[in-house]
């Protein structure tokens, strides 16, 4: 008898969380990578008993927005050196040190030393700064599912934190609910994948004539913003660079939505509706909302603020146990999502996106490198036609810029 084919993957909308991949009972899902890089579940239909199971936890996966936040604050840690190392306000660490403190374990996303990222156990402090900061790349994340069941089911402390996407495809995972486990989100407009990174990283090297030894998407060397730094070895000599996100192919394609995974520009979990104990975003815009207040509680945008939503019982008990250690105040869902429109919309998705990685998967990474430098000239000689900067600096600019990329 001919067997039904079972059709799991809907392209637009496929997070590659990798629930199917654990669920299935006879081992015939795995994700594979795309040509752009982007991974999906394939079928072995050889293998394949039809069961459906797949099909019904998927579909589970996108109706996990349960909370609507109880309370928000604008948080900073008190310990400078947490707060430097972190990408906003150092909030993350400071629930990952009070878990870790009680014998817990903390699970995050981590860069290794060849720039893959994927996520990983930590259970002391030393190792806190391999998940701290943000990576701007998509984390694979269902590689510590099962782990976390069987520490969770022997009655450890977990703490997990991810993307929305990959904190609601646990919760489907585990389908009983924990009182030992702490689910924590960031606030997320969207992922590219590790291979475009990775391109970019040995397209970098190529340009620069280097070797690539350390990457941070976000440093606070010139303040809380969005920054980041690259370490390389040239001619045997180690140099640190900033990395500005306007004069940088990969920051510009991400922030500007041009290279992110099908699934963001229709998120589920881009709504008021959470599905964390707790959502982490950067306070962006809290000097016009809360002026006053940074100032009375000492707390420096400078050095970056976090927004952090309390969504559910479990999470007010873990902000209760950090207040401590954090300078915070009081402030609103709306204050915050003014100036974070993922809490409420999907990014939109660039009408160039799709042409821009048909290139990359045509040409390679030189490709969106060339795009890009094309547009940052055009975008000097319009500054340069509207006279908002004198000829001479336009010439300096340019003459570094080609410096740098030729
Ligand atoms: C892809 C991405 C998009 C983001 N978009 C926004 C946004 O639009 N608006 C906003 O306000 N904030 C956004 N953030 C979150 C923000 O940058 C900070 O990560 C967040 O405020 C927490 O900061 P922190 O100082 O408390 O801790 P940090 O130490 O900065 O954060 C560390 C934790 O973030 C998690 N994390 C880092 N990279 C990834 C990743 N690739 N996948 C899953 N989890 C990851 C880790 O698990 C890690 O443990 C984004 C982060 C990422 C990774
Ligand atoms: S379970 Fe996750 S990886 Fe599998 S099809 Fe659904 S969204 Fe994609
Ligand atoms: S239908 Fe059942 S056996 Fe077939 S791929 Fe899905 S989970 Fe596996
Ligand atoms: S934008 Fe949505 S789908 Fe994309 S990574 Fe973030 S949470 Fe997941």
């Amino acid at each position: 008898m001919l067997k039904m084919k079972i059709k799991l993957v809907d392209f637009e909308t496929c997070t590659g969380c990798g629930v199917c991949v654990l669920v299935c009972p006879v081992n015939s899902i795995e994700l594979v990578e795309n040509n752009i890089g982007y991974k999906y579940p394939k079928i072995n239909y050889d293998l394949c008993i039809n069961c459906g199971k797949c099909l019904r936890i998927c579909e589970e996966i996108k109706n996990n927005t349960t909370y609507e936040s109880k309370e928000v604050f604008a948080a900073a840690s008190k310990d400078q050196i947490i707060l430097k190392n972190s990408s906003s306000g150092g909030i993350f660490s400071e629930m990952a040190k009070y878990i870790l403190a009680n014998g817990g374990y903390v699970f995050g996303a981590s860069m290794d030393n060849n720039f893959f990222v994927r996520h990983i156990e930590i259970n002391c402090l030393k190792d806190l700064p391999l998940l701290q900061g943000s990576k701007y790349v998509q984390s694979d994340s269902y590689i510590v599912f099962e782990r976390i069941k069987i520490l969770l089911l022997n009655n450890n402390l977990v703490l997990f934190s991810g993307t929305p996407c990959q904190i609601s495809a646990l919760i489907s995972f585990l389908s009983d609910h924990y009182n030992n486990l702490y689910l924590v989100e960031i606030i997320c407009h969207g992922v590219p994948n590790n291979k475009i990174f990775q391109d970019y990283i040995i397209n970098y090297e190529k340009r620069q004539k280097c070797t690539v030894q350390n990457y941070k998407f976000r440093t606070k060397d010139r303040g809380w913003g969005i920054i980041g730094s690259v370490e390389y070895k040239k001619a045997n000599h180690k140099q640190k660079r900033t990395v500005f996100s306007d004069e940088d192919s990969y920051y510009s394609a991400f922030l500007a939505g041009l290279i992110f995974r099908n699934s963001c520009y229709s998120c589920n979990f881009a709504t008021k509706r959470r599905c964390s104990d707790i959502t982490l975003g950067d306070f962006w815009g809290i000097q016009n909302e809360h002026r006053h207040e940074l100032n009375v509680n000492s707390m420096n945008p400078f050095q970056g603020v976090s927004a952090v939503l309390i969504n559910s019982n479990s999470g007010l008990e873990l902000f209760e146990n950090v207040k401590e250690n954090i300078n915070y105040f009081q402030s609103s869902f709306n204050k915050v999502a003014r100036h974070n429109p993922q809490l409420y919309k999907p990014s939109e998705r660039n009408s160039l996106r799709d042409t821009l990685l048909f290139n990359y998967q045509k040409f390679g990474y030189s490709s969106i490198e060339n795009q890009f430098r094309k547009n940052f000239i055009k975008k000097l000689i319009i500054l340069r036609v509207k006279n908002k900067i004198p000829r001479g600096i336009v010439f300096k600019i340019k003459k570094w810029f080609f410096f740098r990329f030729d």
